[in-house]
């Protein structure tokens, strides 16, 4: 069931999402959808708005397969607050849970405003819609932010794990649900060239991208509260770093992932004052043309001064990666919409080329580029002879993209996170200790910034962030390997 089954959330994403399991056959017959939310609606008013949700997807929703998707939907208007209306869920739960056999199995999605999570977790246990059946499974799923900080996450945590196991708790992260994201352990694990390098003796440094074109748009009332460090950096970032970082786990299950993945984060050097002031910069972007600042966009105080850029050093203190650092950034209103890792390899020790025929450029770095988004693919850059007479080395790439066609066919992360959820598969969601060791990590960060007033805004729409985000690099002597000019 979805608490919050109105909001732009479901409707947009996860209805289409589960119309899609449906469709190649991962739902059948025995499942019941039930929304809530405050909203007085019947039944057929419900069904009426999921089956625009499909068709404003793209979705041919006048067929047979479309009307007995929908026939399995329901509606309850419920407030989360009033704890004892959870009584009429509870009935509603019960009777279809007859109607449609399912054995007392049941999935709770909280698609909703944060501060309700552990009011909701508690009421579904005292109020017994949590089915008893020892056989069943109850499982939670929550969306993000998770807490804003280490101590209002743990308060939640502590308030969900008073009605669920952590094992009953899926935390959506839906960068894990991308296809790039997921292949990263494929590439990583199925490849002896790849996985024999993965490390500080080959491996110079890493730099994680995500990048977007636009600017808060409806978001701002909460993103101002938020800023990128919390809403791109403790999740995303981190949970991308640590599926590069982490050591080979002992089988591909979602138990021995997550051990590995704690581990790498708990080598994160978390910074000191001194340390976070140098190694993180961040930025708020400035007007354009007749586009205004961040500070003018509407529902941003005039003196906001919320980060809508970051960047970063991690650094791991672990035999793999000492030595060897992750760069990171992210923001809004830079000049494109993409992820991307680019994975650079040490150059030779020795340039045998340099002499004695006087190569006129050094060897590139061997650099492997892993496209997240838009476009799903990898990148692999050599060097190699120049076609031509004499002896000059010029950089190739070796490149996989999947094709258009395959990429029409690629599940959206929601789909893939939902059948996960369905088959109890905790690999692509953030466990617990995960997110306890990223929030400590970025609290760091947060603690020196909000000492200091920012010098805002500081960066131009479209470009690539602050002039701080090069020196940041810079600095090291290294380059970022996405320029804009690329
Ligand atoms: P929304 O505001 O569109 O929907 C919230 C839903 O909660 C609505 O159905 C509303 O009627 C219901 N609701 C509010 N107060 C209630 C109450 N007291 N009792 C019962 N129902 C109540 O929000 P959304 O955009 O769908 O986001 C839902 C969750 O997903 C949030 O945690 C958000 O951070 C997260 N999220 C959303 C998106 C997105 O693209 N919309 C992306 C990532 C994460």
């Amino acid at each position: 069931m979805f608490f919050g089954g109105t909001g732009d959330l479901a409707y947009r994403k996860l209805y289409p999402s589960l119309f899609n399991l449906y469709r190649k056959g991962n739902l059948r017959t025995h499942f019941a959808v039930v929304g809530t939310s405050r909203q007085a609606m019947d039944h057929e008013k419900f069904r009426a708005a999921v089956k625009k949700s499909l068709a404003d997807s793209g979705n041919r929703v006048e067929s047979k397969e479309a009307t007995d998707f929908i026939s399995h939907f329901y509606y309850q208007a419920h407030d989360v607050t009033d704890t004892a209306h959870y009584a009429v869920v509870k009935d509603l739960l019960d009777k279809l849970d007859k109607k449609y056999k399912l054995q007392g199995n049941r999935i709770f999605y909280l698609s909703m405003a944060p501060q309700f999570f552990g009011t909701i977790a508690q009421d579904l246990k005292t109020q017994g819609l949590m089915s008893d059946n020892k056989d069943a499974f109850n499982r939670l799923v929550i969306e993000k932010p998770f807490g804003r900080d280490y101590d209002s996450a743990k308060q939640l945590n502590d308030a969900l794990s008073k009605s669920f196991e952590e094992d009953q708790i899926f935390r959506i992260d839906h960068y894990l649900g991308k296809e790039m994201i997921q292949n990263i352990e494929a590439l990583r694990f199925g490849n002896t060239l790849v996985e024999s390098l993965w490390n500080n003796r080959y491996i110079d440094n890493i730099q994680v991208t995500l990048s977007e074109k636009l600017g808060v748009e409806e978001r701002a009332s909460y993103y101002d509260n938020s800023g990128a460090l919390r809403d791109m950096v403790q999740n995303h970032i981190m949970q991308i770093v640590s599926l590069l970082a982490m050591e080979q786990p002992v089988a591909f299950t979602d138990t021995d992932i997550r051990a590995e993945k704690v581990k790498a984060l708990r080598s994160l050097r978390v910074y000191n004052v001194a340390d976070a002031a140098t190694n993180f910069v961040r930025g708020q972007y400035g007007s354009i043309n007749d586009q205004p600042d961040y500070r003018h966009e509407d529902n941003v105080p005039n003196d906001s001064t919320t980060e809508t850029f970051v960047a970063g050093k991690l650094l791991f203190d672990n035999y793999r990666w000492s030595g060897t650092p992750f760069y990171v950034r992210t923001g809004k209103m830079l000049a494109d919409k993409f992820t991307r890792v680019d994975v650079v390899f040490k150059r030779p020790l020795v340039d045998i080329f340099a002499f004695p025929q006087s190569q006129s450029t050094p060897l590139a770095a061997n650099v492997l580029t892993i496209f997240v988004e838009p476009h799903a693919g990898f990148s692999l850059q050599l060097n190699a002879k120049t076609n031509d007479t004499g002896f000059q080395t010029e950089p190739i790439k070796l490149d996989y993209l999947v094709d258009a066609e395959k990429s029409k066919e690629t599940p959206e992360p929601y789909e893939r996170l939902l059948h996960d959820v369905m088959k109890g598969d905790g690999t692509n969601f953030s466990s617990w200790p995960e997110v306890s060791y990223a929030w400590k990590f970025v609290d760091q960060i947060r603690r020196v910034w909000d000492l200091q007033e920012p010098n805002f805004p500081n960066y131009t729409p479209h470009s690539m962030g602050p002039a701080a985000a090069e020196e940041l690099i810079q600095r090291d002597h290294r380059e970022w390997i996405y320029r804009l000019n690329h």
